[in-house]
């Protein structure tokens, strides 16, 4: 029914969703925009339709839309880079929300607050220029604040919690509430809001970072963009397909089983580094999945290592 609030998980009959949706058009009618294939926005170039997309250009935006698909009982989603998702061939119901409130502001005493949707690379350079350490590691790190907080992204031995010091989180009752760092419970490249997108959402953030030299520091960054594109392959893809094992590297593992280049449909596990699966074109989730499940089990077979995905897969609808 439009106008009352549900639980975020309610989803509303059919005929209030088709009131939601317009309501979401008419509501931000610039940004949002229906029936709108994700495959344009994921850096793996891989993703059926969203119902709605709401490209959100500021923190209003982004609370409206929320807002909204609340008040309407449609299902949501909130992505920054879409730089570490397996999205559906059949695409996502609801709402789906693209970060882009990119508002930074650099304070006394090292103090940096950044909207989610500030794009961490930018982030990254900016304190370099300026003299602040803390960042440094995160010069080739695609994505948004909001998704690396979420994943505890890390990268040459620094990681996004290291330097967090709060952030203001949209609760799934609809309140903005601020919490301390502890609160996210980090692990290695998770935090307790992994997986949790339609229930959580991540609004701003704040870091402490700390006086450095510049110079120094554009030496480092120089040395870690170096050390990437050597090891990197350029392409569309995900990044690091699994987790680590302890004491190990997963792209050893796939290598040493002989999987370098192994293909399904379109993907392919990369020659140059063998936890990164690349689209070769025309690749579709279910070829991602294919070429996972094959990696996994052949990986298991030789070695009886159980790798862990590390990106976020979303199931078919
Ligand atoms: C070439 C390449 C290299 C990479 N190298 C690294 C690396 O060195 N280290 C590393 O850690 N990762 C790496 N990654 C993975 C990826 O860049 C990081 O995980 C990144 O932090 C994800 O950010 P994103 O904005 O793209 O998140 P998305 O992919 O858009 O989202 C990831 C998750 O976060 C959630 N989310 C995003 N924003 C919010 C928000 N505001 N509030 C609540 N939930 C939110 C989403 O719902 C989703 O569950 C790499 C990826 C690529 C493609």
């Amino acid at each position: 029914m439009p106008g009352s609030r549900r639980g975020v998980w309610a989803v509303s009959p059919a005929a209030d969703q088709e009131v939601g949706v317009r309501a979401i058009l008419d509501a931000l009618p610039e940004v949002a925009e229906a029936d709108v294939p994700l495959a344009r926005y994921s850096w793996l170039g891989v993703g059926g339709p969203a119902d709605v997309l709401v490209v959100a250009g500021s923190r209003d935006q982004l609370e409206l839309a929320i807002r909204l698909a609340h008040q309407y009982g449609l299902p949501w989603h909130v992505y920054g880079g879409l730089t570490n998702m397996l999205l559906p061939d059949s695409g996502l119901r609801g709402i789906v929300v693209l970060n882009r409130a990119r508002a930074v502001h650099f304070e006394e005493g090292y103090r940096l607050q950044c909207d989610s949707g500030a794009i961490v690379v930018q982030v990254a350079r900016e304190a370099i220029e300026r003299g602040w350490g803390g960042l440094t590691w995160a010069v080739g790190l695609p994505g948004t604040i909001g998704g690396a907080v979420v994943n505890n992204a890390g990268a040459f031995g620094g990681e996004i919690s290291r330097v967090l010091v709060s952030a203001d989180v949209f609760t799934p009752s609809g309140e903005v509430s601020q919490v301390p760092a502890s609160w996210f419970d980090f692990r290695y490249r998770c935090s307790k809001l992994k997986g949790a997108g339609e229930r959580w959402l991540v609004l701003a953030s704040e870091f402490r970072l700390r006086a450095a030299d510049s110079d120094e520091l554009r030496a480092k960054a120089e040395e870690y963009s170096l050390r990437r594109t050597r090891s990197q392959p350029p392409g569309r893809t995900l990044g690091s397909t699994f987790k680590n094992p302890p004491g190990d590297y997963a792209g050893r593992l796939i290598e040493a089983a002989g999987l370098k280049g192994t293909r399904c449909g379109g993907m392919a596990v990369s020659e140059r580094h063998a936890n990164f699966f690349m689209n070769e074109g025309g690749a579709t989730a279910a070829d991602f999945r294919a070429l996972l499940d094959r990696v996994q089990s052949e990986v298991h077979a030789q070695f009886g290592v159980q790798l862990e995905p590390e990106i976020e897969i979303l199931p078919e609808g």
